[in-house]
């Protein structure tokens, strides 16, 4: 069932009139994975709720992370094996819902000797016993000839041997979207661009929600019976609205990212790569660019959105030199992104060490608040949730007999089939048709029948996505078709300066804006893609 106006951009208007006259189960706070994943559960129980999001879905860390569904081999090492088991069987759940958001990729841990690929081996197999990995996915090693075949950039002399084993690869932002539709399409509701500004209480206790629309500056109320505080690295100040301290206090964690061109490191396969200081750095190919990541460092203040430093480049460089040979210069960044990871405060540890699991808290007004957490685990996190606010609520909560795929998930066949049959119908090439089928699905279609002109002569982008993000994904700016919609600011940066006219052209027309909102739009989203290649000395 189709809730209401669903997500079509141009009825913004009646959906905030339907939230303010509403009388929700459950407001749910923040649009980021976990949020998303809260909205999705609690509707296909059959609770009436609604996802408000003060910027847009997946603006915050769900849309930077490293884009991995893993099953956390670094866990295992850190002895957090309830992290690793959980993980593991969440990975398997999400590769069902939607197989295009959770694609099974080959990742490369190359060795420096016999005794590392050991060490390797025994890791990796004790992961894949306690994830229950199926034969299919289980590991296997490589050297000499075969390796080269494998990855022909690997540096042999330095690292002769490799353990290769399964990680799924998601699109982050792509993941929210479609719980978040999932979500409306089990009958909840979900804004953008609407900030909590406060709770709204009666005796007491916490009985909504005030918000300010971000585009036109009204305030209103949206009234449920219960609110879930699902602001990510913002959970701290939703709870300081609350008035009640939390339990536990937050650590906020910056990790980065940097995009550089297919053509500067030709890699075939995703590489797990060790830091100096012993953090893994991996080394993603995606389409005609290759990102490279992360950091983990402390970072103070939620208030102010972190920087891309130029340190922080050369530390992700450095891997690349010693394991492929190739020196890349800070000029052959293509864009970069920055997330800040929400951890829960650990006394002595510091941001690397602290345990990614998740809580639920209930302050003593009633504002239920889950923290901490990872992408890979979203869909267990938003269940604990929703059954903490059954219970505040006294809804009875229920396991789910079937789970419906996400909206593009209902896939039978492989990813490389889907690509080439959607070619029989609308040719293209198949690196276009490829990035289709791992942003949209089975529902590629679908959007290609909105408008299958490409946006740029042989350029990876159509035109039917800016009308399918507007009319089906609440975009209202064009910064969120370009980053989180289509996805073009990450994947397809050579083109995305160029993409920005053409975009706001239709945005313009179907969203009804005037020359200067077109201007703004513009000059914003110029000085983003500016501003993620200017790298903070
Ligand atoms: P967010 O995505 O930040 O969402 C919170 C939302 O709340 C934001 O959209 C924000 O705008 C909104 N909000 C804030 N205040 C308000 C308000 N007042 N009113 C309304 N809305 C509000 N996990 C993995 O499983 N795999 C990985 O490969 C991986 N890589 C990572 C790499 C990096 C560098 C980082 C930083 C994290 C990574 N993670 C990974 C972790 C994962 O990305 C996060 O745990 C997850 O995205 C957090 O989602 P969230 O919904 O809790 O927070």
């Amino acid at each position: 069932m189709v809730s209401g106006m669903g997500l079509d951009s141009s009825l913004r208007e009646q959906l905030l009139k339907e939230a303010q006259a509403e009388q929700f189960d459950l407001i749910v706070i923040g649009g980021g994975i976990t949020g998303a994943g809260i909205l999705r559960e609690a509707s296909l129980r059959g609770l009436s709720a609604i996802l408000v999001e003060a910027e847009d879905f997946a603006s915050g860390t769900s849309s930077k992370s490293t884009k991995l569904i893993h099953g956390g081999l670094r866990y295992l090492a850190m002895g957090h094996i309830h992290v690793v088991r959980e993980a593991a069987r969440e990975r398997k759940r999400v590769h069902e819902l939607a197989p295009h958001l959770a694609e099974p990729r080959w990742l490369m841990l190359p060795a420096a000797n016999r005794f590392e690929l050991t060490k390797y081996v025994v890791g990796v197999t004790a992961y894949e016993k306690l994830g229950q990995v199926a034969k299919q996915d289980k590991h296997f090693n490589l050297s000499g000839a075969e390796l080269e075949k494998f990855e022909p950039l690997l540096d042999q002399n330095n690292f002769p041997h490799a353990c290769v084993y399964r990680e799924y690869l998601t699109d982050d932002a792509r993941l929210v979207m479609a719980n978040v539709r999932a979500g409306i399409q089990a009958g909840g509701k979900a804004v953008n661009k609407l900030r909590v500004t406060g709770m709204y209480k009666e005796q007491n206790r916490v009985r909504g929600v005030e918000v300010t629309c971000q585009l036109s500056g009204e305030s209103f109320v949206i009234k449920g019976r219960g609110v879930i505080n699902a602001a990510g690295p913002w959970v701290e100040q939703i709870c300081s609205l609350d008035g009640l301290p939390m339990p536990k206090s937050m650590v906020l964690s910056k990790g980065i990212h940097v995009v550089v061109p297919a053509d500067k490191l030709p890699v075939k396969q995703m590489t797990f790569s060790v830091s100096l200081d012993d953090r893994p750095v991996f080394i993603v190919p995606r389409g005609n660019t290759a990102y490279l990541g992360t950091t983990d460092t402390l970072h103070k203040d939620a208030e102010v959105w972190p920087e891309v430093t130029a340190a922080e480049v050369e530390y992700l460089f450095e891997p690349i030199k010693r394991y492929y040979g190739i020196q890349l210069d800070r000029q052959d960044c293509l864009t970069s992104w920055a997330g800040l990871r929400p951890l829960i405060f650990e006394t002595g540890k510091s941001t690397k060490e602290i345990s990614r699991k998740d809580e639920v808290w209930l302050s003593e007004s009633g504002l239920v608040t889950i923290a901490g957490g990872k992408l890979t685990g979203y869909r267990k996190m938003a269940e604990d949730a929703v059954r903490k606010a059954c219970e505040l609520i006294g809804f009875k909560f229920e396991t789910l007999d079937l789970d419906e795929p996400l909206p593009g998930g209902d896939i039978s066949t492989s990813l490389r089939q889907c690509a080439l049959d959607l070619t029989q119908s609308f040719p293209m090439e198949d690196k276009q048709s490829e990035r289709m089928i791992q942003l949209y699905g089975a529902e590629s279609r679908e959007v290609l029948s909105k408008g299958k002109e490409s946006l740029l002569p042989n350029g990876s982008v159509f035109d039917g996505e800016v009308a399918w993000a507007i009319e089906e994904e609440g975009a209202q700016s064009l910064e969120d078709v370009l980053y989180r919609r289509t996805r073009a600011a990450l994947y397809s940066p050579v083109e995305s300066l160029e993409l920005v006219d053409p975009i706001a052209e239709i945005m313009a027309v179907r969203l009804g804006w005037n020359p200067e909102r077109k201007e703004r739009e513009v000059a914003k989203v110029n000085q983003l893609l500016a501003a993620d290649l200017d790298f903070r000395s």
